[in-house]
């Protein structure tokens, strides 16, 4: 530290003692969070605000999704407390406008306490997802493969390495856009790294590794889930395709859902035409992939619980696509497509919504008891719901282990109508119920599933792709006093009236209360969008694949986080390995 510097921290008033270089930055955030310079004089420019509570010299580039800087704006300008804005245009240092895709503004800060920096992401594309309010939605991105697994593998190219690069360029765009994701994984590995036996057959395999990232995204409650791919093709061949499965109950919104990337990816991908190479449409193709298939017992007992899709976004027989999927540039444009597909999905679909659990019922409750829950209801569909036209239900559903996949309707134990709720609004209701009754559960010794779902019509939501917000409770018998029946005919007690203290303990019901709710938990904590997160720490976000052992205890919690934080990408990493085609 110069003498200067230190004059100057010994100047410091002394409110200001145990204040950290962190602290000089009170608050910045990026207006418009999506821009796009065509001069229409709307969203041409976006711009940096950021307030100082103390003086400081300060720096502000633009960096692109993975920290690699472009263009400086302000370089060590001198500048008091206050509030100050800096805009940016699209273009680089030389000039050019630079593609569709996320940056980041990095703000840095330098004066007698330290240097401190963050960034800010911005997404440059044509339009704004679901500009209601992006952030009720979450996107589950896959990508394919990953660690011991390479996918296709041509020469020194592997499919895993292409699929990381786009799925982490896509998270960057979604980001920027206010959109929350949670991804299976960020660099280079498997995703069921606790070697876990989620499908609970005695051994681990490859479906666990599969399963592993279906849970990911349904702990996430996410809107969509997208299982990012390249094909592994015999030499000569290339092409695009999409996969989806055509047995969900909400099968017309995956093959939407396919047919909008799709399309896309045919639009986005002819931008690299050549004289040489076109991109080749094979269309969208409907196949039980595990991570998109139907509620089978034993097989799949915790599908995805949303839509999803399989893109084959290129194909690794192709050497030119190989050079495509190596290219940065490649890469990129098809995070460009996946984004404008998901901006047209949100903004057609029919059903969407998002649940926050406000306020939870007691994990273990008294049957016949009078309880309640308070969840806050967003409708995040395109559409306006009219008061009544939809409503909250609570159900009581048989225990399963962790959470139940097979969509059962349960017994209804409360509906609440909905008051009117624009697209992107959200509203808080109280869900009072009564507790049922413990011989509803003995098979699972008093444990049941709640479960909050919507109801318009006879439809219910989580059949069409909405998934529900899931709890566990321990139902307490109440047993009633023996009556000792006097001199009357002695009633011949009719069976064990299942008494608490014979009932089965389930083999595979939470013996201790589970505090954890499976759905629940990673959702209930963020509340912030992924607005404000500071790009410091290039931290490892979601990627962490659940490490809980698959014993019947409490439901495990997928370590993946939907409140997203930037991150500083990974530089996709080669790897090498056996081929292996195409599985997942
Ligand atoms: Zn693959």
């Amino acid at each position: 530290m110069g003498l200067v510097a230190q004059l100057l921290f010994v100047a410091l008033p002394a409110t200001t003692a145990g204040a950290s270089i962190a602290d000089t930055v009170t608050m910045a955030s990026v207006s418009p969070r999506v821009f796009f310079p065509n001069g229409d004089g709307v969203t041409d420019t976006t711009r940096l605000h950021y307030e100082l509570s103390r003086r400081a010299t300060v720096s502000v580039t633009i960096r692109d999704y993975a920290g690699r800087g472009l263009r400086t704006l302000r370089v060590a300008t001198a500048q008091a407390a206050g509030a100050y804005n800096v805009s940016w245009n699209g273009r680089s240092s030389t000039g050019g406008l630079v593609q569709d895709a996320a940056y980041r503004f990095r703000l840095t800060v330098t004066n007698g306490l330290g240097t401190f920096s963050l960034d800010r992401y911005v997404t440059k594309a044509r339009h704004a997802i679901y500009p209601q309010n992006p952030g009720s939605i979450t996107v589950a991105i896959d990508p394919g493969h990953g660690g011991p697994d390479p996918g296709a593998v041509r020469g020194t190219a592997n499919e895993k390495t292409a699929n990381l690069g786009i799925a982490m360029r896509l998270r960057a765009m979604l980001l920027g856009a206010g959109v929350r994701v949670v991804m299976t994984r960020t660099s280079d590995t498997r995703v069921n790294r606790g070697l876990v036996d989620w499908t609970r057959d005695g051994k681990v395999v490859y479906r666990d590794e599969l399963a592993s990232r279906i849970e990911i995204a349904n702990a996430a409650r996410a809107d969509v889930f997208l299982a990012l791919h390249n094909n592994g093709t015999p030499p000569g061949v290339g092409g695009t395709e999409t996969w989806y499965d055509r047995t969900r109950t909400f099968a017309a919104t995956n093959r939407t859902l396919a047919t909008t990337v799709q399309t896309q990816l045919m639009t986005f991908l002819r931008t690299l035409r050549t004289s040489t190479w076109y991109p080749k449409d094979r269309g969208v193709k409907a196949l039980d992939f595990y991570v998109l298939r139907s509620y089978l017992p034993g097989y799949c007992d915790r599908p995805t619980l949303m839509p999803g899709v399989l893109p084959e976004s290129l194909a690794m027989g192709s050497a030119y696509e190989v050079r495509l999927l190596q290219s940065s540039r490649g890469m990129q444009v098809i995070a460009e497509a996946y984004y404008e597909a998901l901006y047209r999905f949100f903004a057609t679909r029919t059903w969407g919504a998002r649940y926050d659990l406000i306020s939870a019922p007691p994990a273990t409750a008294d049957e016949g008891s009078a309880q309640s829950a308070r969840v806050r209801v967003t409708n995040s569909s395109p559409r306006a719901w009219v008061a009544g036209a939809v409503s909250l239900t609570l159900s009581s559903v048989p225990a399963v282990p962790w959470y139940d996949g097979s969509n059962a309707p349960g017994t209804r134990l409360a509906t609440i109508p909905l008051p009117a709720l624009a697209a992107g609004a959200s509203t808080e209701v109280d869900v009072p119920f009564t507790v049922p009754a413990y011989a509803t559960a003995t098979a699972r010794g008093g444990m049941t599933i709640l479960k909050v779902d919507l109801l318009s019509g006879t439809t219910r939501l989580a059949t069409a792709g909405v998934p529900p917000l899931q709890r566990w409770m321990t139902i307490r018998s109440v047993a009633p006093p023996p009556t000792p029946t006097p001199s009357e005919t002695p009633t011949p007690t009719e069976g064990p009236t299942a008494s608490p203290t014979d009932a089965p303990t389930a083999t595979d019901a939470p013996t201790d209360a589970p505090t954890a709710t499976p759905t629940d938990a990673p959702i209930a904590t963020p509340t912030e969008a992924p607005t404000e997160a500071p790009t410091e720490a290039p931290t490892e976000a979601p990627t962490e694949a659940p490490t809980a052992a698959p014993t019947d205890s409490p439901p495990p919690t997928p370590t993946a986080t939907p409140t997203d934080a930037p991150t500083d990408a990974p530089t996709a990493e080669p790897g090498s390995a056996s081929p292996v085609p195409n599985p997942s």
